[in-house]
């Protein structure tokens, strides 16, 4: 690795500071990298704890996973605090001096090329000076004849200097193209995290007056429970049907007997619709909404799904069902569906069943209001899969009955816990509009339901708005000012 990041600690060891701790779970912490450690640092990888008070007491630990900008480190003994440094000792004697900076140093004074990762170049500037006060950022000041105040650069933007034509610095290899990726993707989730760890907080007050239960946060261990759990089901069900296929992605097992050349579209939906959401609720991608992944059982066939719900789900099919999303109270979530001969329709429903598992294992296992759980569920089908007639039909209808009827058949204040089958037209017709009326007004609206407040005052929070003027508005936005509940 390139030996900018190199330090000499106290007791003479060189170190790389890989990052700090922001979240400390029993012995494990999770560690946000800094830049340019990504390349240091690698699952099973040995780092020491360096805790912020007594810095000359150090703890060994282990890397246990390193994803997107952040690191899961065991520690052997004891734990850690959320500020803590996490360092990578290597042996005295194997220090690496930067002679790179020496060249820059000595360059102070004259004029250099400068040309950044991105692509800009600095043509025949003034080096003014090397600031490597903070060994993780080493920056350079540089004056352009053509800016009217000197420029700070920071070295991990840059791709080489030269002066004098003689090439006195330059990125480490490969470090080009993962380097501005890394830090610009670890700036970004840096961000999202501050912000979604400052609502969380504020979120998390809402329970203590309602005693709604957050879903645990797992550990990496648990999540690869959950996931062992979901293969050994998958073994059993190989067993039964010798012909189904496991596919894998970021967030689901995808187990089916559809064709491995059909199945692709499927399951890029499914991943855009678990992006959609994420971001949607403005939930940092490192986060896992699913314990372990979502499993799907996907048949091409409407009997072997009946066989499958009766056999392995032990109770039957819902009559005339095309898909059933199993939330389980233990949070493991599975999909079992067909697809039939309608590939659109079969997309469309796969979306709508595994928005109930995401929504299921969104915060709290809190149900909210059927017709909203429906009608994001239709929404989301008709959003990453344009091509279904289903949804637009079904909204149809409603429409013609709201005309008809005047009236919204008290679906909003309705507690049923499963709506009827010719009310989710107008359901994804209200969501609709709720969204369009701002995402992080639906997602607030979601979170307070999901907190344990009911509809009136949920709405009230989000939307600053009654039922009867959400509904009133709802009219309106479909040319009907005067639309009865
Ligand atoms: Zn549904």
């Amino acid at each position: 690795m390139f030996g900018l990041i190199a330090t000499f600690a106290d007791h003479g060891i060189a170190e790389d500071t890989l990052g700090t701790v922001v979240e400390v779970k029993r012995n494990y912490c999770k560690v946000r990298l800094s830049m340019n450690s990504a390349d240091g640092i690698q699952k099973g990888g040995v780092c020491q704890v360096v805790t912020a008070d007594t810095p000359s007491e150090t703890k060994s630990a282990t890397v246990t996973a390193v994803r997107d900008g952040f690191a899961v480190v065991r520690l052997d003994d004891g734990t850690a605090s959320v500020g803590d440094r996490v360092v990578v000792v290597s042996e005295p004697g194997l220090e690496r001096d930067n002679p790179q900076v020496a060249s820059l140093v000595s360059a102070a004074g004259k004029k250099v090329d400068v040309k950044l990762i991105a692509g800009r170049m600095f043509e025949n500037i003034e080096l003014l000076r090397v600031d490597d006060s903070d060994d993780q950022n080493i920056k350079i000041r540089v004056r352009d004849a053509s800016a009217r105040r000197p420029l700070t650069i920071s070295l991990t933007a840059v791709d080489y200097i030269k002066c004098e034509a003689k090439l006195i610095f330059e990125c480490a290899p490969g470090a080009k193209t993962a380097n501005s990726r890394f830090s610009r993707k670890q700036a970004l989730l840096a961000k999202q995290h501050a912000e979604y760890e400052a609502k969380l907080r504020q979120w998390e007050l809402l329970l203590d007056k309602t005693g709604a239960k957050k879903w645990p946060d797992l550990t990496t261990t648990e999540h690869e429970a959950a996931i062992t759990e979901h293969r050994d089901f998958i073994k059993v069900l190989k067993n039964d049907y010798s012909d189904l296929e496991l596919y894998e992605t970021d967030h689901f097992l995808f187990l089916s007997n559809i064709e491995r050349r059909h199945l692709n579209p499927y399951l890029m939906q499914l991943d855009a619709m678990h992006k959609l959401m994420m971001h949607m609720y403005g939930i940092p991608e490192d986060i896992r909404v699913w314990k372990g992944k979502a499993l799907i059982v996907a048949f091409v066939e409407r009997q072997q799904f009946v066989d499958f719900e009766r056999r392995h789900i032990k109770q039957p099919a819902p009559a005339g069902a095309y898909g059933v999303c199993h939330a389980g109270t233990d949070g493991q979530v599975i999909v079992a569906c067909f697809r039939g001969d309608r590939p659109a329709e079969f997309g469309q429903m796969l979306v709508h069943e595994t928005s109930h598992g995401f929504m299921h294992r969104y915060k709290t296992a809190k149900d909210v209001p059927s017709w909203i759980n429906e009608g994001l569920a239709d929404h989301l089908g008709l959003t990453i899969v344009p091509a279904s007639q289903s949804v637009p039909k079904r909204q149809q209808a409603a429409l013609e009955r709201i005309r008809r009827t005047n009236s919204l058949g008290g679906i909003v204040g309705s507690e049923l816990r499963n709506i009827r089958a010719d009310q989710y037209g107008l359901s994804s017709l209200l969501v609709r509009f709720l969204i369009q009326n701002g995402d992080e007004r639906f997602a607030s609206l979601i979170d307070h339901l999901k907190a344990g407040l009911n509809l009136n005052e949920s709405l009230q929070i989000a939307y600053n708005t009654s039922q009867e003027q959400m509904i009133r508005a709802f009219g309106v936005s479909i040319g009907m000012p005067n639309l009865q509940p």
